[in-house]
Formats: structure tokens, C-alpha cells, sequence
């Protein structure tokens, strides 16, 4: 049995979807069986389970594919390293989707979840393009440390802001909502991004002569392109709600912008994943720098303060959220 968007509290709902709710307030094992129920939910789960599963076959083949060298185990843990980042953040997104409709305490949690997979995989992530895809003429941090403790502040602010917003905001959200939400993790990401950026205005719009580019470089900057335009395109449908906003009720259990959303998040940690892959192939040898104690020590730091910020965050929106509700409960 399916439920409509009238019959559950409203921080359930997303706009433009009416149906296909799950029964609230189960045991834990309806939610698992819900796996392989059709319901508003199924195909966002499924989308970021096949996902990962694509993600560690691709990591597997990079592996395979190295050439053995003084530095292939280190290239080895970096493709792990990212593809446990953007793994974390499918799977967080995952679970939100399976539990948040259980209790508002469970809809709290594996929110928090999910705002902790996107920003520490935006970590990650950073610390990945860092060490490999920037190129040194580009970059705007030649202070390595500053550049980490700079990424590591707006992860963190990212992931606060989305928990904060969560916390005050109810539906119908107001413009304030979106944009402090969207702005935190555009910050985020610009930040990391910038470098790649400029150089492929230079090399695929000014022409630079002077850049001599190999062929994997070339390959790169091509798929560094395709995950630019995947995080733009997954900006715009999160935002626009094409195609429910024009036939609300119509996509609740196909088709909804979530599920076209979900594919280009995907496609953007696949795409940066491979353009990663050919920028360690174009380094040579002499060049590369590594410091993977560094790099696992500021990741574990920011794991930790995040999974703190979560905890506290969900301390006090809980008791507000509750409350919330609970007037509502009594004032129907
Ligand atoms: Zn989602």
C-alpha cells in the first residue's frame, strides 16, 4: 500500500510529487523490502546502488590498467582513495533515500548523512584534483597547506549550512533556501575546480599555442570538461524540477528530475575519476610529489570534525523539528 502526499508530514515530500509514499513509522525491514517494491523512492536508491557498483568496476580496471612503476602502489591508493570519496557519497545519498520518510528522527539522520557523503566527498575530491589535475601555472595556491586548510573550512561550511537550512527552513521553501544551499557547495566546488577551469579556456578557447598538450592530457581536459558540464546539469534539474513542475503527479515513480539528477552526479564522479586517471598517466615521473601521509591524516581530520558536525547538528534540529510537528499534529 502506497500513500499520498496528504497522508505524510510535509518535510516528506518533495515539490511536484504526490504519491507513491511509503507507509512512515515501520520496522526497519519494511524499508529493506521496499528495495524491491516500485515507490517514489525505488528508482533514486537503485540509480546510486548501480552507480557504485559501476565506480569500483571502473576503479578496478585503472588498477589494472597501471603500468608497473617506482610509483604504481601510491597511483594505486589514490584511485582508491577517490573512488572510496565518491562511493561514500552515493551510498550516503542512497540511504537517505531508503529511511528518510521513517520517523523525523530518521529523516534528520540519514539527511545528515547524505549532506556529510556530498561534502566529504568534495574533500576528497579536492585533495585528488590537487595532487594530480592542477596544473602549477593555473593553480592560485602555490601553499600547499593553505590550500588544504582552505578545502577542508569550506567542506565543512558546506556541510553546516545544509544542516542549518534543513534545521529553520520549512516548505515552501523561500529563495533564501536554495541559494545558501546551492551557494555553499558552488563555492566548494569553484575552489577546486579554478585551476582545471583556466586551462581549458586556454587550451580549448584562447588556442595557447605555448601549451604543448600530450595526448593524455588532451584526454584530461576532455573528460574534465564532461564532468564541468555534468555539475552544471545537475545544478540546473536540482533547481528546475523539469518535467513534474509541468505535470505535477505525473513522474512520481519514473522520470522525476531526481532520477535525471542522480544520473548526472554520477556521471560527474565517473567522468572526474577518468580525467584523474589520464592527468597521473601525463605526469612524468620527475614530477610527481606525493605525500600520502599528509593527505590521509587532513582526510581522517576532516572526517572526524564532519561526522561531529553532524552529530550536533542533528542534536539540535531534532527537538526543533519535533516540536514542529507535533504543533501541527495537535492544530489538525
Ligand atoms: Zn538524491
Amino acid at each position: 500500500m502506497l500513500l499520498r502526499a496528504v497522508d505524510v508530514f510535509d518535510i516528506y515530500v518533495e515539490p511536484f510529487i504526490h504519491s507513491g509514499f511509503r507507509l512512515p513509522n515501520q520496522p526497519y525491514s519494511y524499508y529493506y523490502r521496499s528495495l524491491f517494491s516500485l515507490h517514489n523512492e525505488t528508482l533514486s536508491i537503485w540509480t546510486h546502488l548501480f552507480g557504485t557498483i559501476i565506480l569500483i568496476v571502473q576503479a578496478f580496471q585503472q588498477i589494472s590498467q597501471l603500468s608497473i612503476n617506482l610509483y604504481s602502489t601510491i597511483q594505486c591508493i589514490y584511485i582508491i582513495y577517490n573512488c572510496i570519496g565518491a562511493c561514500i557519497m552515493l551510498l550516503c545519498s542512497a540511504q537517505a533515500h531508503l529511511f528518510h520518510s521513517r520517523t523525523l528522527a530518521d529523516h534528520l539522520r540519514s539527511f545528515y548523512l547524505d549532506y556529510f557523503g556530498i561534502n566529504f566527498y568534495g574533500f576528497t575530491s579536492g585533495i585528488i584534483l590537487y595532487r594530480f589535475s592542477h596544473k602549477q601555472k593555473f593553480s592560485m595556491f602555490t601553499n600547499e597547506t593553505s590550500y588544504y586548510l582552505i578545502l577542508s573550512f569550506l567542506s565543512l561550511y558546506s556541510l553546516s549550512i545544509a544542516c542549518f537550512c534543513k534545521t529553520f527552513y520549512r516548505r515552501p521553501y523561500p529563495y533564501s533556501h536554495k541559494f545558501l544551499q546551492c551557494s555553499s557547495v558552488l563555492i566548494l566546488y569553484l575552489f577546486q575546480i579554478w585551476p582545471i577551469l583556466k586551462n581549458i579556456f586556454f587550451t580549448f578557447i584562447l588556442y595557447d599555442n605555448n601549451q604543448e598538450l600530450i595526448k593524455f592530457e588532451e584526454k584530461a581536459l576532455f573528460w574534465h570538461l564532461i564532468q564541468i558540464i555534468s555539475f552544471i546539469l545537475s545544478g540546473l534539474i536540482f533547481v528546475g524540477r523539469v518535467p513534474e513542475r509541468f505535470c505535477p503527479g505525473l513522474f512520481d515513480l519514473f522520470g522525476q528530475s531526481h532520477h535525471t539528477f542522480h544520473l548526472t552526479i554520477f556521471l560527474m564522479s565517473f567522468s572526474q575519476a577518468n580525467a584523474v586517471f589520464e592527468d597521473m598517466h601525463s605526469m612524468s615521473l620527475n614530477n610527481i610529489q606525493y605525500n600520502l601521509m599528509k593527505d590521509i591524516l587532513y582526510t581522517l581530520i576532516v572526517l572526524i570534525l564532519e561526522l561531529i558536525t553532524v552529530v550536533i547538528w542533528f542534536r539540535i534540529s531534532r527537538p526543533t523539528i519535533e516540536r514542529r510537528y507535533k504543533i501541527d499534529f495537535k492544530n489538525e
